[in-house]
């Protein structure tokens, strides 16, 4: 949204970019990673370090295979298609990826209807699931896939734990229901939970996992899944125009993070953490039992300032944060780009922008 603006700001002064951890920039050593990769033909499956990405993704995840592809969108889309039929129903929580950013691509790509279930922190319950089942009637599509997005973007970055997943897989189980698990920001979860990935997806048929977040690459998502469904999805990634050739050349950036940025996703964690007590302090309305990863939530509503005004005077302050997806409500988002010192720097600048500990009431409430 800043972008031209942001580009700018930076010729002037050092901008601190909290809008998401896709700000994060390919690092020295991954770009060095990514020019002397070895290439081949991916659609041909000669494309060794293609090839060796998948793997051993599939190994983390504990699936069969593993897909790489440009982006978790198409990943995603190629999920649902993968796994239902024209005219059933898709349950995710209402402010999942899935449904809120992928342009409806769910009833463009795979012809399905989508349900919404309400969760503030985008986890939704066993009962909520059933609650949402389309009736076994004539005339109702069938409710056929449920989508599970952990980290929970549009909650704040919250995390599913593998107990809670197991919960709702096993009423969806009941229902003969198809999982599909948007992981994103999966690497986020097991990093800050302490449980390897693999127990977030035992679950599900699909998993879908995101290299541009906080891994830091410039491009690149896979899809893991069974063997038996792997072959259609291939097909798939054909048919969504996502089949490439010399794709070594991006893929080796996602071996690059797995084997230099997972672990250090924890410093991003703690960052975030950083920020939030910090903010809290200056009295600002942040929740800290919602910082579980790496986002901050910043209520600017109740203080009495809209969205558009309070982004603006950040961008002023050389910060940059971005509306959430909750209403009137600010994100920063920490990644491998933002350091400690940053931090320190962007708490000064954001208690500035939104005036607090100045003449200016801290909410709205105290002003009328
Ligand atoms: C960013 C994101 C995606 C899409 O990722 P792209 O690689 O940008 O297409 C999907 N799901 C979630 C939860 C995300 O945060």
């Amino acid at each position: 949204m800043h972008c031209a603006r942001a580009g700018r700001l930076c010729e002037n002064y050092a901008v601190i970019d909290l809008r998401s951890d896709t700000a994060s920039r390919p690092t020295e050593g991954m770009r060095r990673a990514m020019a002397n990769a070895e290439v081949g033909d991916e659609q041909k499956r000669e494309d060794p370090t293609v090839l060796a990405l998948e793997e051993r993704v599939a190994e983390l995840v504990g699936h069969d295979e593993a897909l790489f592809l440009p982006t978790a969108t198409m990943a995603n889309q190629i999920a649902l298609r993968l796994l239902s039929e024209p005219g059933d129903e898709v349950i995710a929580e209402a402010n999942a990826h899935v449904f809120r950013f992928e342009l409806g691509g769910p009833a463009v790509h795979a012809g399905l209807a989508m349900k919404a279930i309400q969760a503030d922190d985008g986890r939704f319950a066993p009962a909520q699931l059933r609650d949402a089942l389309a009736p076994p009637d004539i005339h109702a599509a069938v409710t056929k896939v449920v989508c599970v997005e952990n980290t929970h973007n549009g909650g704040g970055g919250r995390i599913w734990a593998p107990e809670q997943l197991d919960e709702v897989a096993e009423e969806a189980r009941a229902h003969d229901l198809r999982l599909h698990l948007d992981g994103a920001r999966l690497w986020n979860a097991a990093v800050a939970s302490g449980f390897p990935l693999d127990e977030f997806c035992r679950q599900f048929d699909t998993v879908t996992l995101c290299l541009s977040k906080g891994l830091g690459c410039p491009m690149g998502a896979l899809l893991a899944t069974s063997s038996i469904r792997m072959t259609r999805a291939r097909r798939l990634k054909h048919l969504f125009g996502g089949a490439m050739r010399q794709s070594g050349i991006v893929a080796a950036a996602g071996v690059y993070a797995l084997d230099n940025h997972l672990d250090r996703l924890a410093d991003d964690h703690a960052n975030a953490r950083f920020l939030g007590e910090n903010l809290v302090e200056a009295g600002l309305p942040v929740d800290r039992d919602q910082i579980e990863t790496n986002f901050v939530l910043i209520r600017v509503g109740e203080m009495g300032l809209p969205v558009p005004e309070a982004l603006s005077r950040l961008a002023e302050k050389g910060v940059l944060l971005s509306p959430s997806a909750r209403r009137e409500t600010l994100r920063a988002v920490t990644h491998l780009d933002v350091n400690h010192g940053d931090i320190e720097q962007a708490t000064v600048a954001i208690c500035g922008a939104l005036a607090v500990g100045s003449d200016r009431p801290k909410t709205a409430a105290a002003e009328s």
